[in-house]
């Protein structure tokens, strides 16, 4: 059901509760490595300024556990906020009590309030109602914008819903729109390309793609887990346990008998270490040699790959198809994502990693739609119900 966004609701002189997902990575210094997260906010920032209402913004930053740790204090974001929309950027230290409510009820149309780092707060996780209803009495309504946070029922993320009118904002919705159609209007051929780490993580999207997709691209790590559960010998590639391969089995079964081909590499790119100068070559699967490891796929693979994506019409990509952090394992990676550039089908990006190849080769730009929420677009394909979506009211 579609949800109420920042256009269907007045905004004029209200003060507006903004959750935002400014979770960047920092450099050693403490500032900004990568502020793709903020500018993905200023849309909605800037209409709500414009429009004369007085924002409070609320973001969490890393995993400080409920107890403030100096070094993801919000700081630095703030600063790099005001740089952003060329406006100061208040900051205070902590997310409620008195000193915020001060600073809350004294801002003017258009002026905005960064509130400190939500998970310095030991209730924010919990969804602890108290801490919903103190940071409701901030304000008159509340946006959320901060999908790469949805899947998750905290205070800032969905427990002030329930005490303040909540609609999304303008990033939220665009990947509703982008994610949501991809699911629940699918254009055919459609591809998912699944790559990185573990079978287990994507075992959820794996099945939903068997019944949605017509073709399921595997790379990454991956990969040596459905050879395992074939019987394959993987030499020392990174594999997962017996419960991890079991998965993997029953996908392959359930591939069997859907219409959905489930493709596995037919050549890898293998070393003999894990490392950026170890000795590599090209085999073909099932050719592993003793106590070597596969860390890319092979050419013959991403060829394949690449006219797959090019004929589709629809592609969902995550996950990295090799070891692209060393860039002798990175070609893969940089294949998919330079067919994802140039195919005509609608393509989505999402996960951490993908994403972060996508940005390196500067091919952002080309992509359909790139998501800020690696866990949480996998959970909406899968699916669930994203508390930070469903606590937002209906259109
Ligand atoms: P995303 O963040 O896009 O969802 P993941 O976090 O699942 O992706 O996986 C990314 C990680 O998987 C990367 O750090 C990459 O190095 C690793 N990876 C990919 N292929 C391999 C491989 N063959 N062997 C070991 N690690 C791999
Ligand atoms: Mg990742």
């Amino acid at each position: 059901m579609a949800k109420k966004t920042i256009r269907d609701v007045d905004v004029a002189g209200r003060r507006v509760l903004v959750r935002v997902d400014f979770n960047v990575p920092l450099t050693d210094e403490g500032e900004v490595a990568d502020d793709t997260r903020i500018r993905g906010a200023l849309p909605t920032i800037e209409y709500l300024r414009e429009q004369g209402a007085r924002l409070i913004l609320t973001s969490h930053l890393g995993r400080p556990k409920g107890e403030p740790k100096e070094e993801l204090r919000l700081n630095s974001v703030a600063a790099r906020l005001s740089q952003l929309i060329d406006a100061p950027v208040r900051k205070v230290d902590r997310l409620t009590g008195p000193e915020v409510t001060e600073a809350a009820d004294s801002l003017q149309a258009g002026e905005v309030l960064l509130l400190e780092n939500s998970r310095f707060d030991p209730r924010e996780t919990k969804n602890d109602p108290e801490l919903a209803q103190e940071l409701c009495r901030l304000a008159d309504l509340y946006v959320n914008d901060a999908f790469g946070a949805a899947h998750r029922a905290h205070a800032t993320t969905a427990g002030v819903a329930a005490c303040l009118p909540a609609v999304s904002g303008f990033l939220m919705q665009a990947e509703l729109d982008a994610l949501q159609g991809l699911v629940d209007s699918p254009k055919h051929p459609f591809v998912a390309v699944l790559g990185g780490a573990k079978v287990t993580d994507k075992i959820g999207v794996i099945e939903r793609f068997l019944d949605l997709a017509d073709q399921i691209l595997i790379g990454g790590a991956m990969c040596f887990t459905f050879f395992k559960a074939q019987g394959l010998d993987v030499g020392a590639s990174r594999v997962e346990d017996e419960a991890g391969i079991e998965t993997a089995r029953r996908a392959l079964e359930k591939a069997g008998k859907s219409d959905c081909e489930l493709v596995l590499p037919r050549d890898l790119v293998v070393a003999d270490r894990f490392a950026e100068d170890a000795e590599a070559k090209v085999v073909a699967v099932g050719d592993i040699p003793p106590g070597w490891m596969g860390l890319d796929i092979g050419p013959e693979t991403a060829d394949e790959y690449e006219r797959r994506i090019l004929d589709a019409a629809q592609v969902f990509w995550n996950g990295p198809m090799g070891v692209f952090e060393m860039d002798r394992f990175a070609e893969g990676t940089r294949g998919i994502a330079r067919a994802m550039a140039e195919s005509p089908a609608f393509t989505v990006v999402g996960g951490g990693d993908s994403v972060a190849a996508v940005q390196q080769l500067g091919l952002a730009e080309r992509m359909g739609h790139v998501s800020t929420g690696g866990g949480a677009s996998l959970e909406l394909i899968e699916g669930a119900e994203l508390p930070g979506v469903a606590a937002l009211e209906d259109r």
